[in-house]
């Protein structure tokens, strides 16, 4: 829980707009932070939750909203970082989620395009399609509506060309053939990358708390399951978080049995130090931000840049491009890869 108030919040955030909307409707709170225009408009998605109080909320916007920034300015897109948060004492359903949709579009559609948002936690394509009613500026309605739809799939294709580069540092080869990797999550992106991998000549390992997706997941690819609390001890070549953030706390990265780490899930880092844990023992960590970014690359290629489907996919492939780049810089300056990546993006930031 936030102990500071929103003015000692604004007082020491260095992003540019914090836009503050009290939704007396659902008795929430709405807040868009713009943390950075400098390379383009704001883009980030919408996250709904539950907080303590409002400012913690406005916390998460803020920080997520920076994490954006470094994240769009990494992979190269013009577009700067930003972030909804709309927190409310309970998830809104039916006819009070819908009429919050429109308030919201119209909030967005106010400020002219500074800001451009998509889906993130409790959100998802039939929200955006209700958003888009009142504001060009959505990204990922669905397909039907004329957006770029759910963009697990692109997620999951740019953590493909991560695994690959990631192979290629640690073994000198990118191939797939007879690498084992435990994917965690079997749900839109770890499913789809499964498939990936598969194809590939992969061995699949799948893990989700929910074991009948794993069990339907590892049918389809010729996977097999492994239990949520044995991925750990699990003997790999690539550990695949894609389901929850926080997983790489220091114990963790002490005990894992893999070469490579690389995943879709958010915020893998619990604490820091442990980048520098796995870079001691020899495991290579791919910076979550980096390797995820597919989807944001899809959404904003397709609804923003125009472009085609080889684009798109071009784009994809430029994430294992991306990691190269950040381990190149690791190893010449001795640092962990995840600080390399804020190196980087910080550098693409000021250029
Ligand atoms: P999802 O909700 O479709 O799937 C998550 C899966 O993880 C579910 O099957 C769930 O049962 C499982 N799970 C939850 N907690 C678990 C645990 N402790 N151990 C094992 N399994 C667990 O989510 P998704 O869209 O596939 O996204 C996966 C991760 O990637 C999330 O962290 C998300 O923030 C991140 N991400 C997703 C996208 C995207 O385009 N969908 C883009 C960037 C980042």
């Amino acid at each position: 829980m936030s102990r500071a108030t929103f003015e000692q919040l604004l007082e020491v955030w260095d992003g540019e707009t914090a836009v503050v909307q009290r939704d007396r409707e659902t008795n929430g709170w709405i807040f868009v932070c713009i943390h950075s225009t400098r390379r383009g408009p704001a883009g980030g998605g919408t996250r709904m939750n539950v907080y303590a109080t409002p400012a913690d909320g406005l916390e998460d916007a803020m920080r997520l909203s920076a994490a954006m920034t470094r994240k769009l300015a990494v992979v190269g897109l013009p577009f700067g970082g930003g972030k909804t948060v709309i927190a409310v004492p309970e998830i809104p359903s039916g006819q009070t989620r819908h009429a919050l949709w429109l308030r919201y579009g119209d909030l967005i559609e106010s400020l002219g395009g500074t800001y451009r948002t998509s889906s993130d936690m409790n959100t998802g394509e039939a929200d955006l399609d209700v958003i888009g009613q009142r504001t060009e500026y959505v990204l990922g309605r669905s397909i039907g509506a004329g957006g770029a739809g759910n963009p697990a799939r692109p997620t999951a294709r740019g953590v493909f060309h991560g695994i690959r580069a990631s192979l290629a540092q640690v073994f000198g080869s990118e191939d797939l053939e007879g690498r084992v990797v435990l994917i965690e999550g079997a749900g839109g992106v770890g499913s789809q990358l499964a498939g990936y991998l598969a194809e590939a000549g992969a061995a699949v390992l799948i893990a989700d708390i929910d074991r009948t997706r794993a069990q339907t997941v590892a049918a389809r690819v010729g996977g097999e399951v492994v239990s949520s609390d044995r991925v750990v001890e699990a003997h790999t070549d690539v550990y695949a978080p894609c389901a929850v953030g926080g997983v790489l706390s220091t114990d963790i990265a002490s005990r894992l049995d893999c070469r490579v780490v690389a995943g879709s899930a958010n915020n893998q880092l619990a604490e820091q130090d442990a980048a520098d844990v796995l870079r001691a023992r020899g495991i290579l960590y791919a910076p979550d931000y980096v390797i995820n970014a597919g989807g944001a690359i899809a959404l904003v290629g397709r609804e923003q840049l125009s472009w085609s489907d080889s684009d798109v996919e071009t784009a994809l492939a430029r994430v294992g491009e991306t990691l190269r780049e950040v381990y190149r810089r690791s190893e010449e300056r001795g640092i962990s890869t995840a600080a390399a990546a804020d190196a980087l993006a910080d550098e693409r930031l000021s250029s």
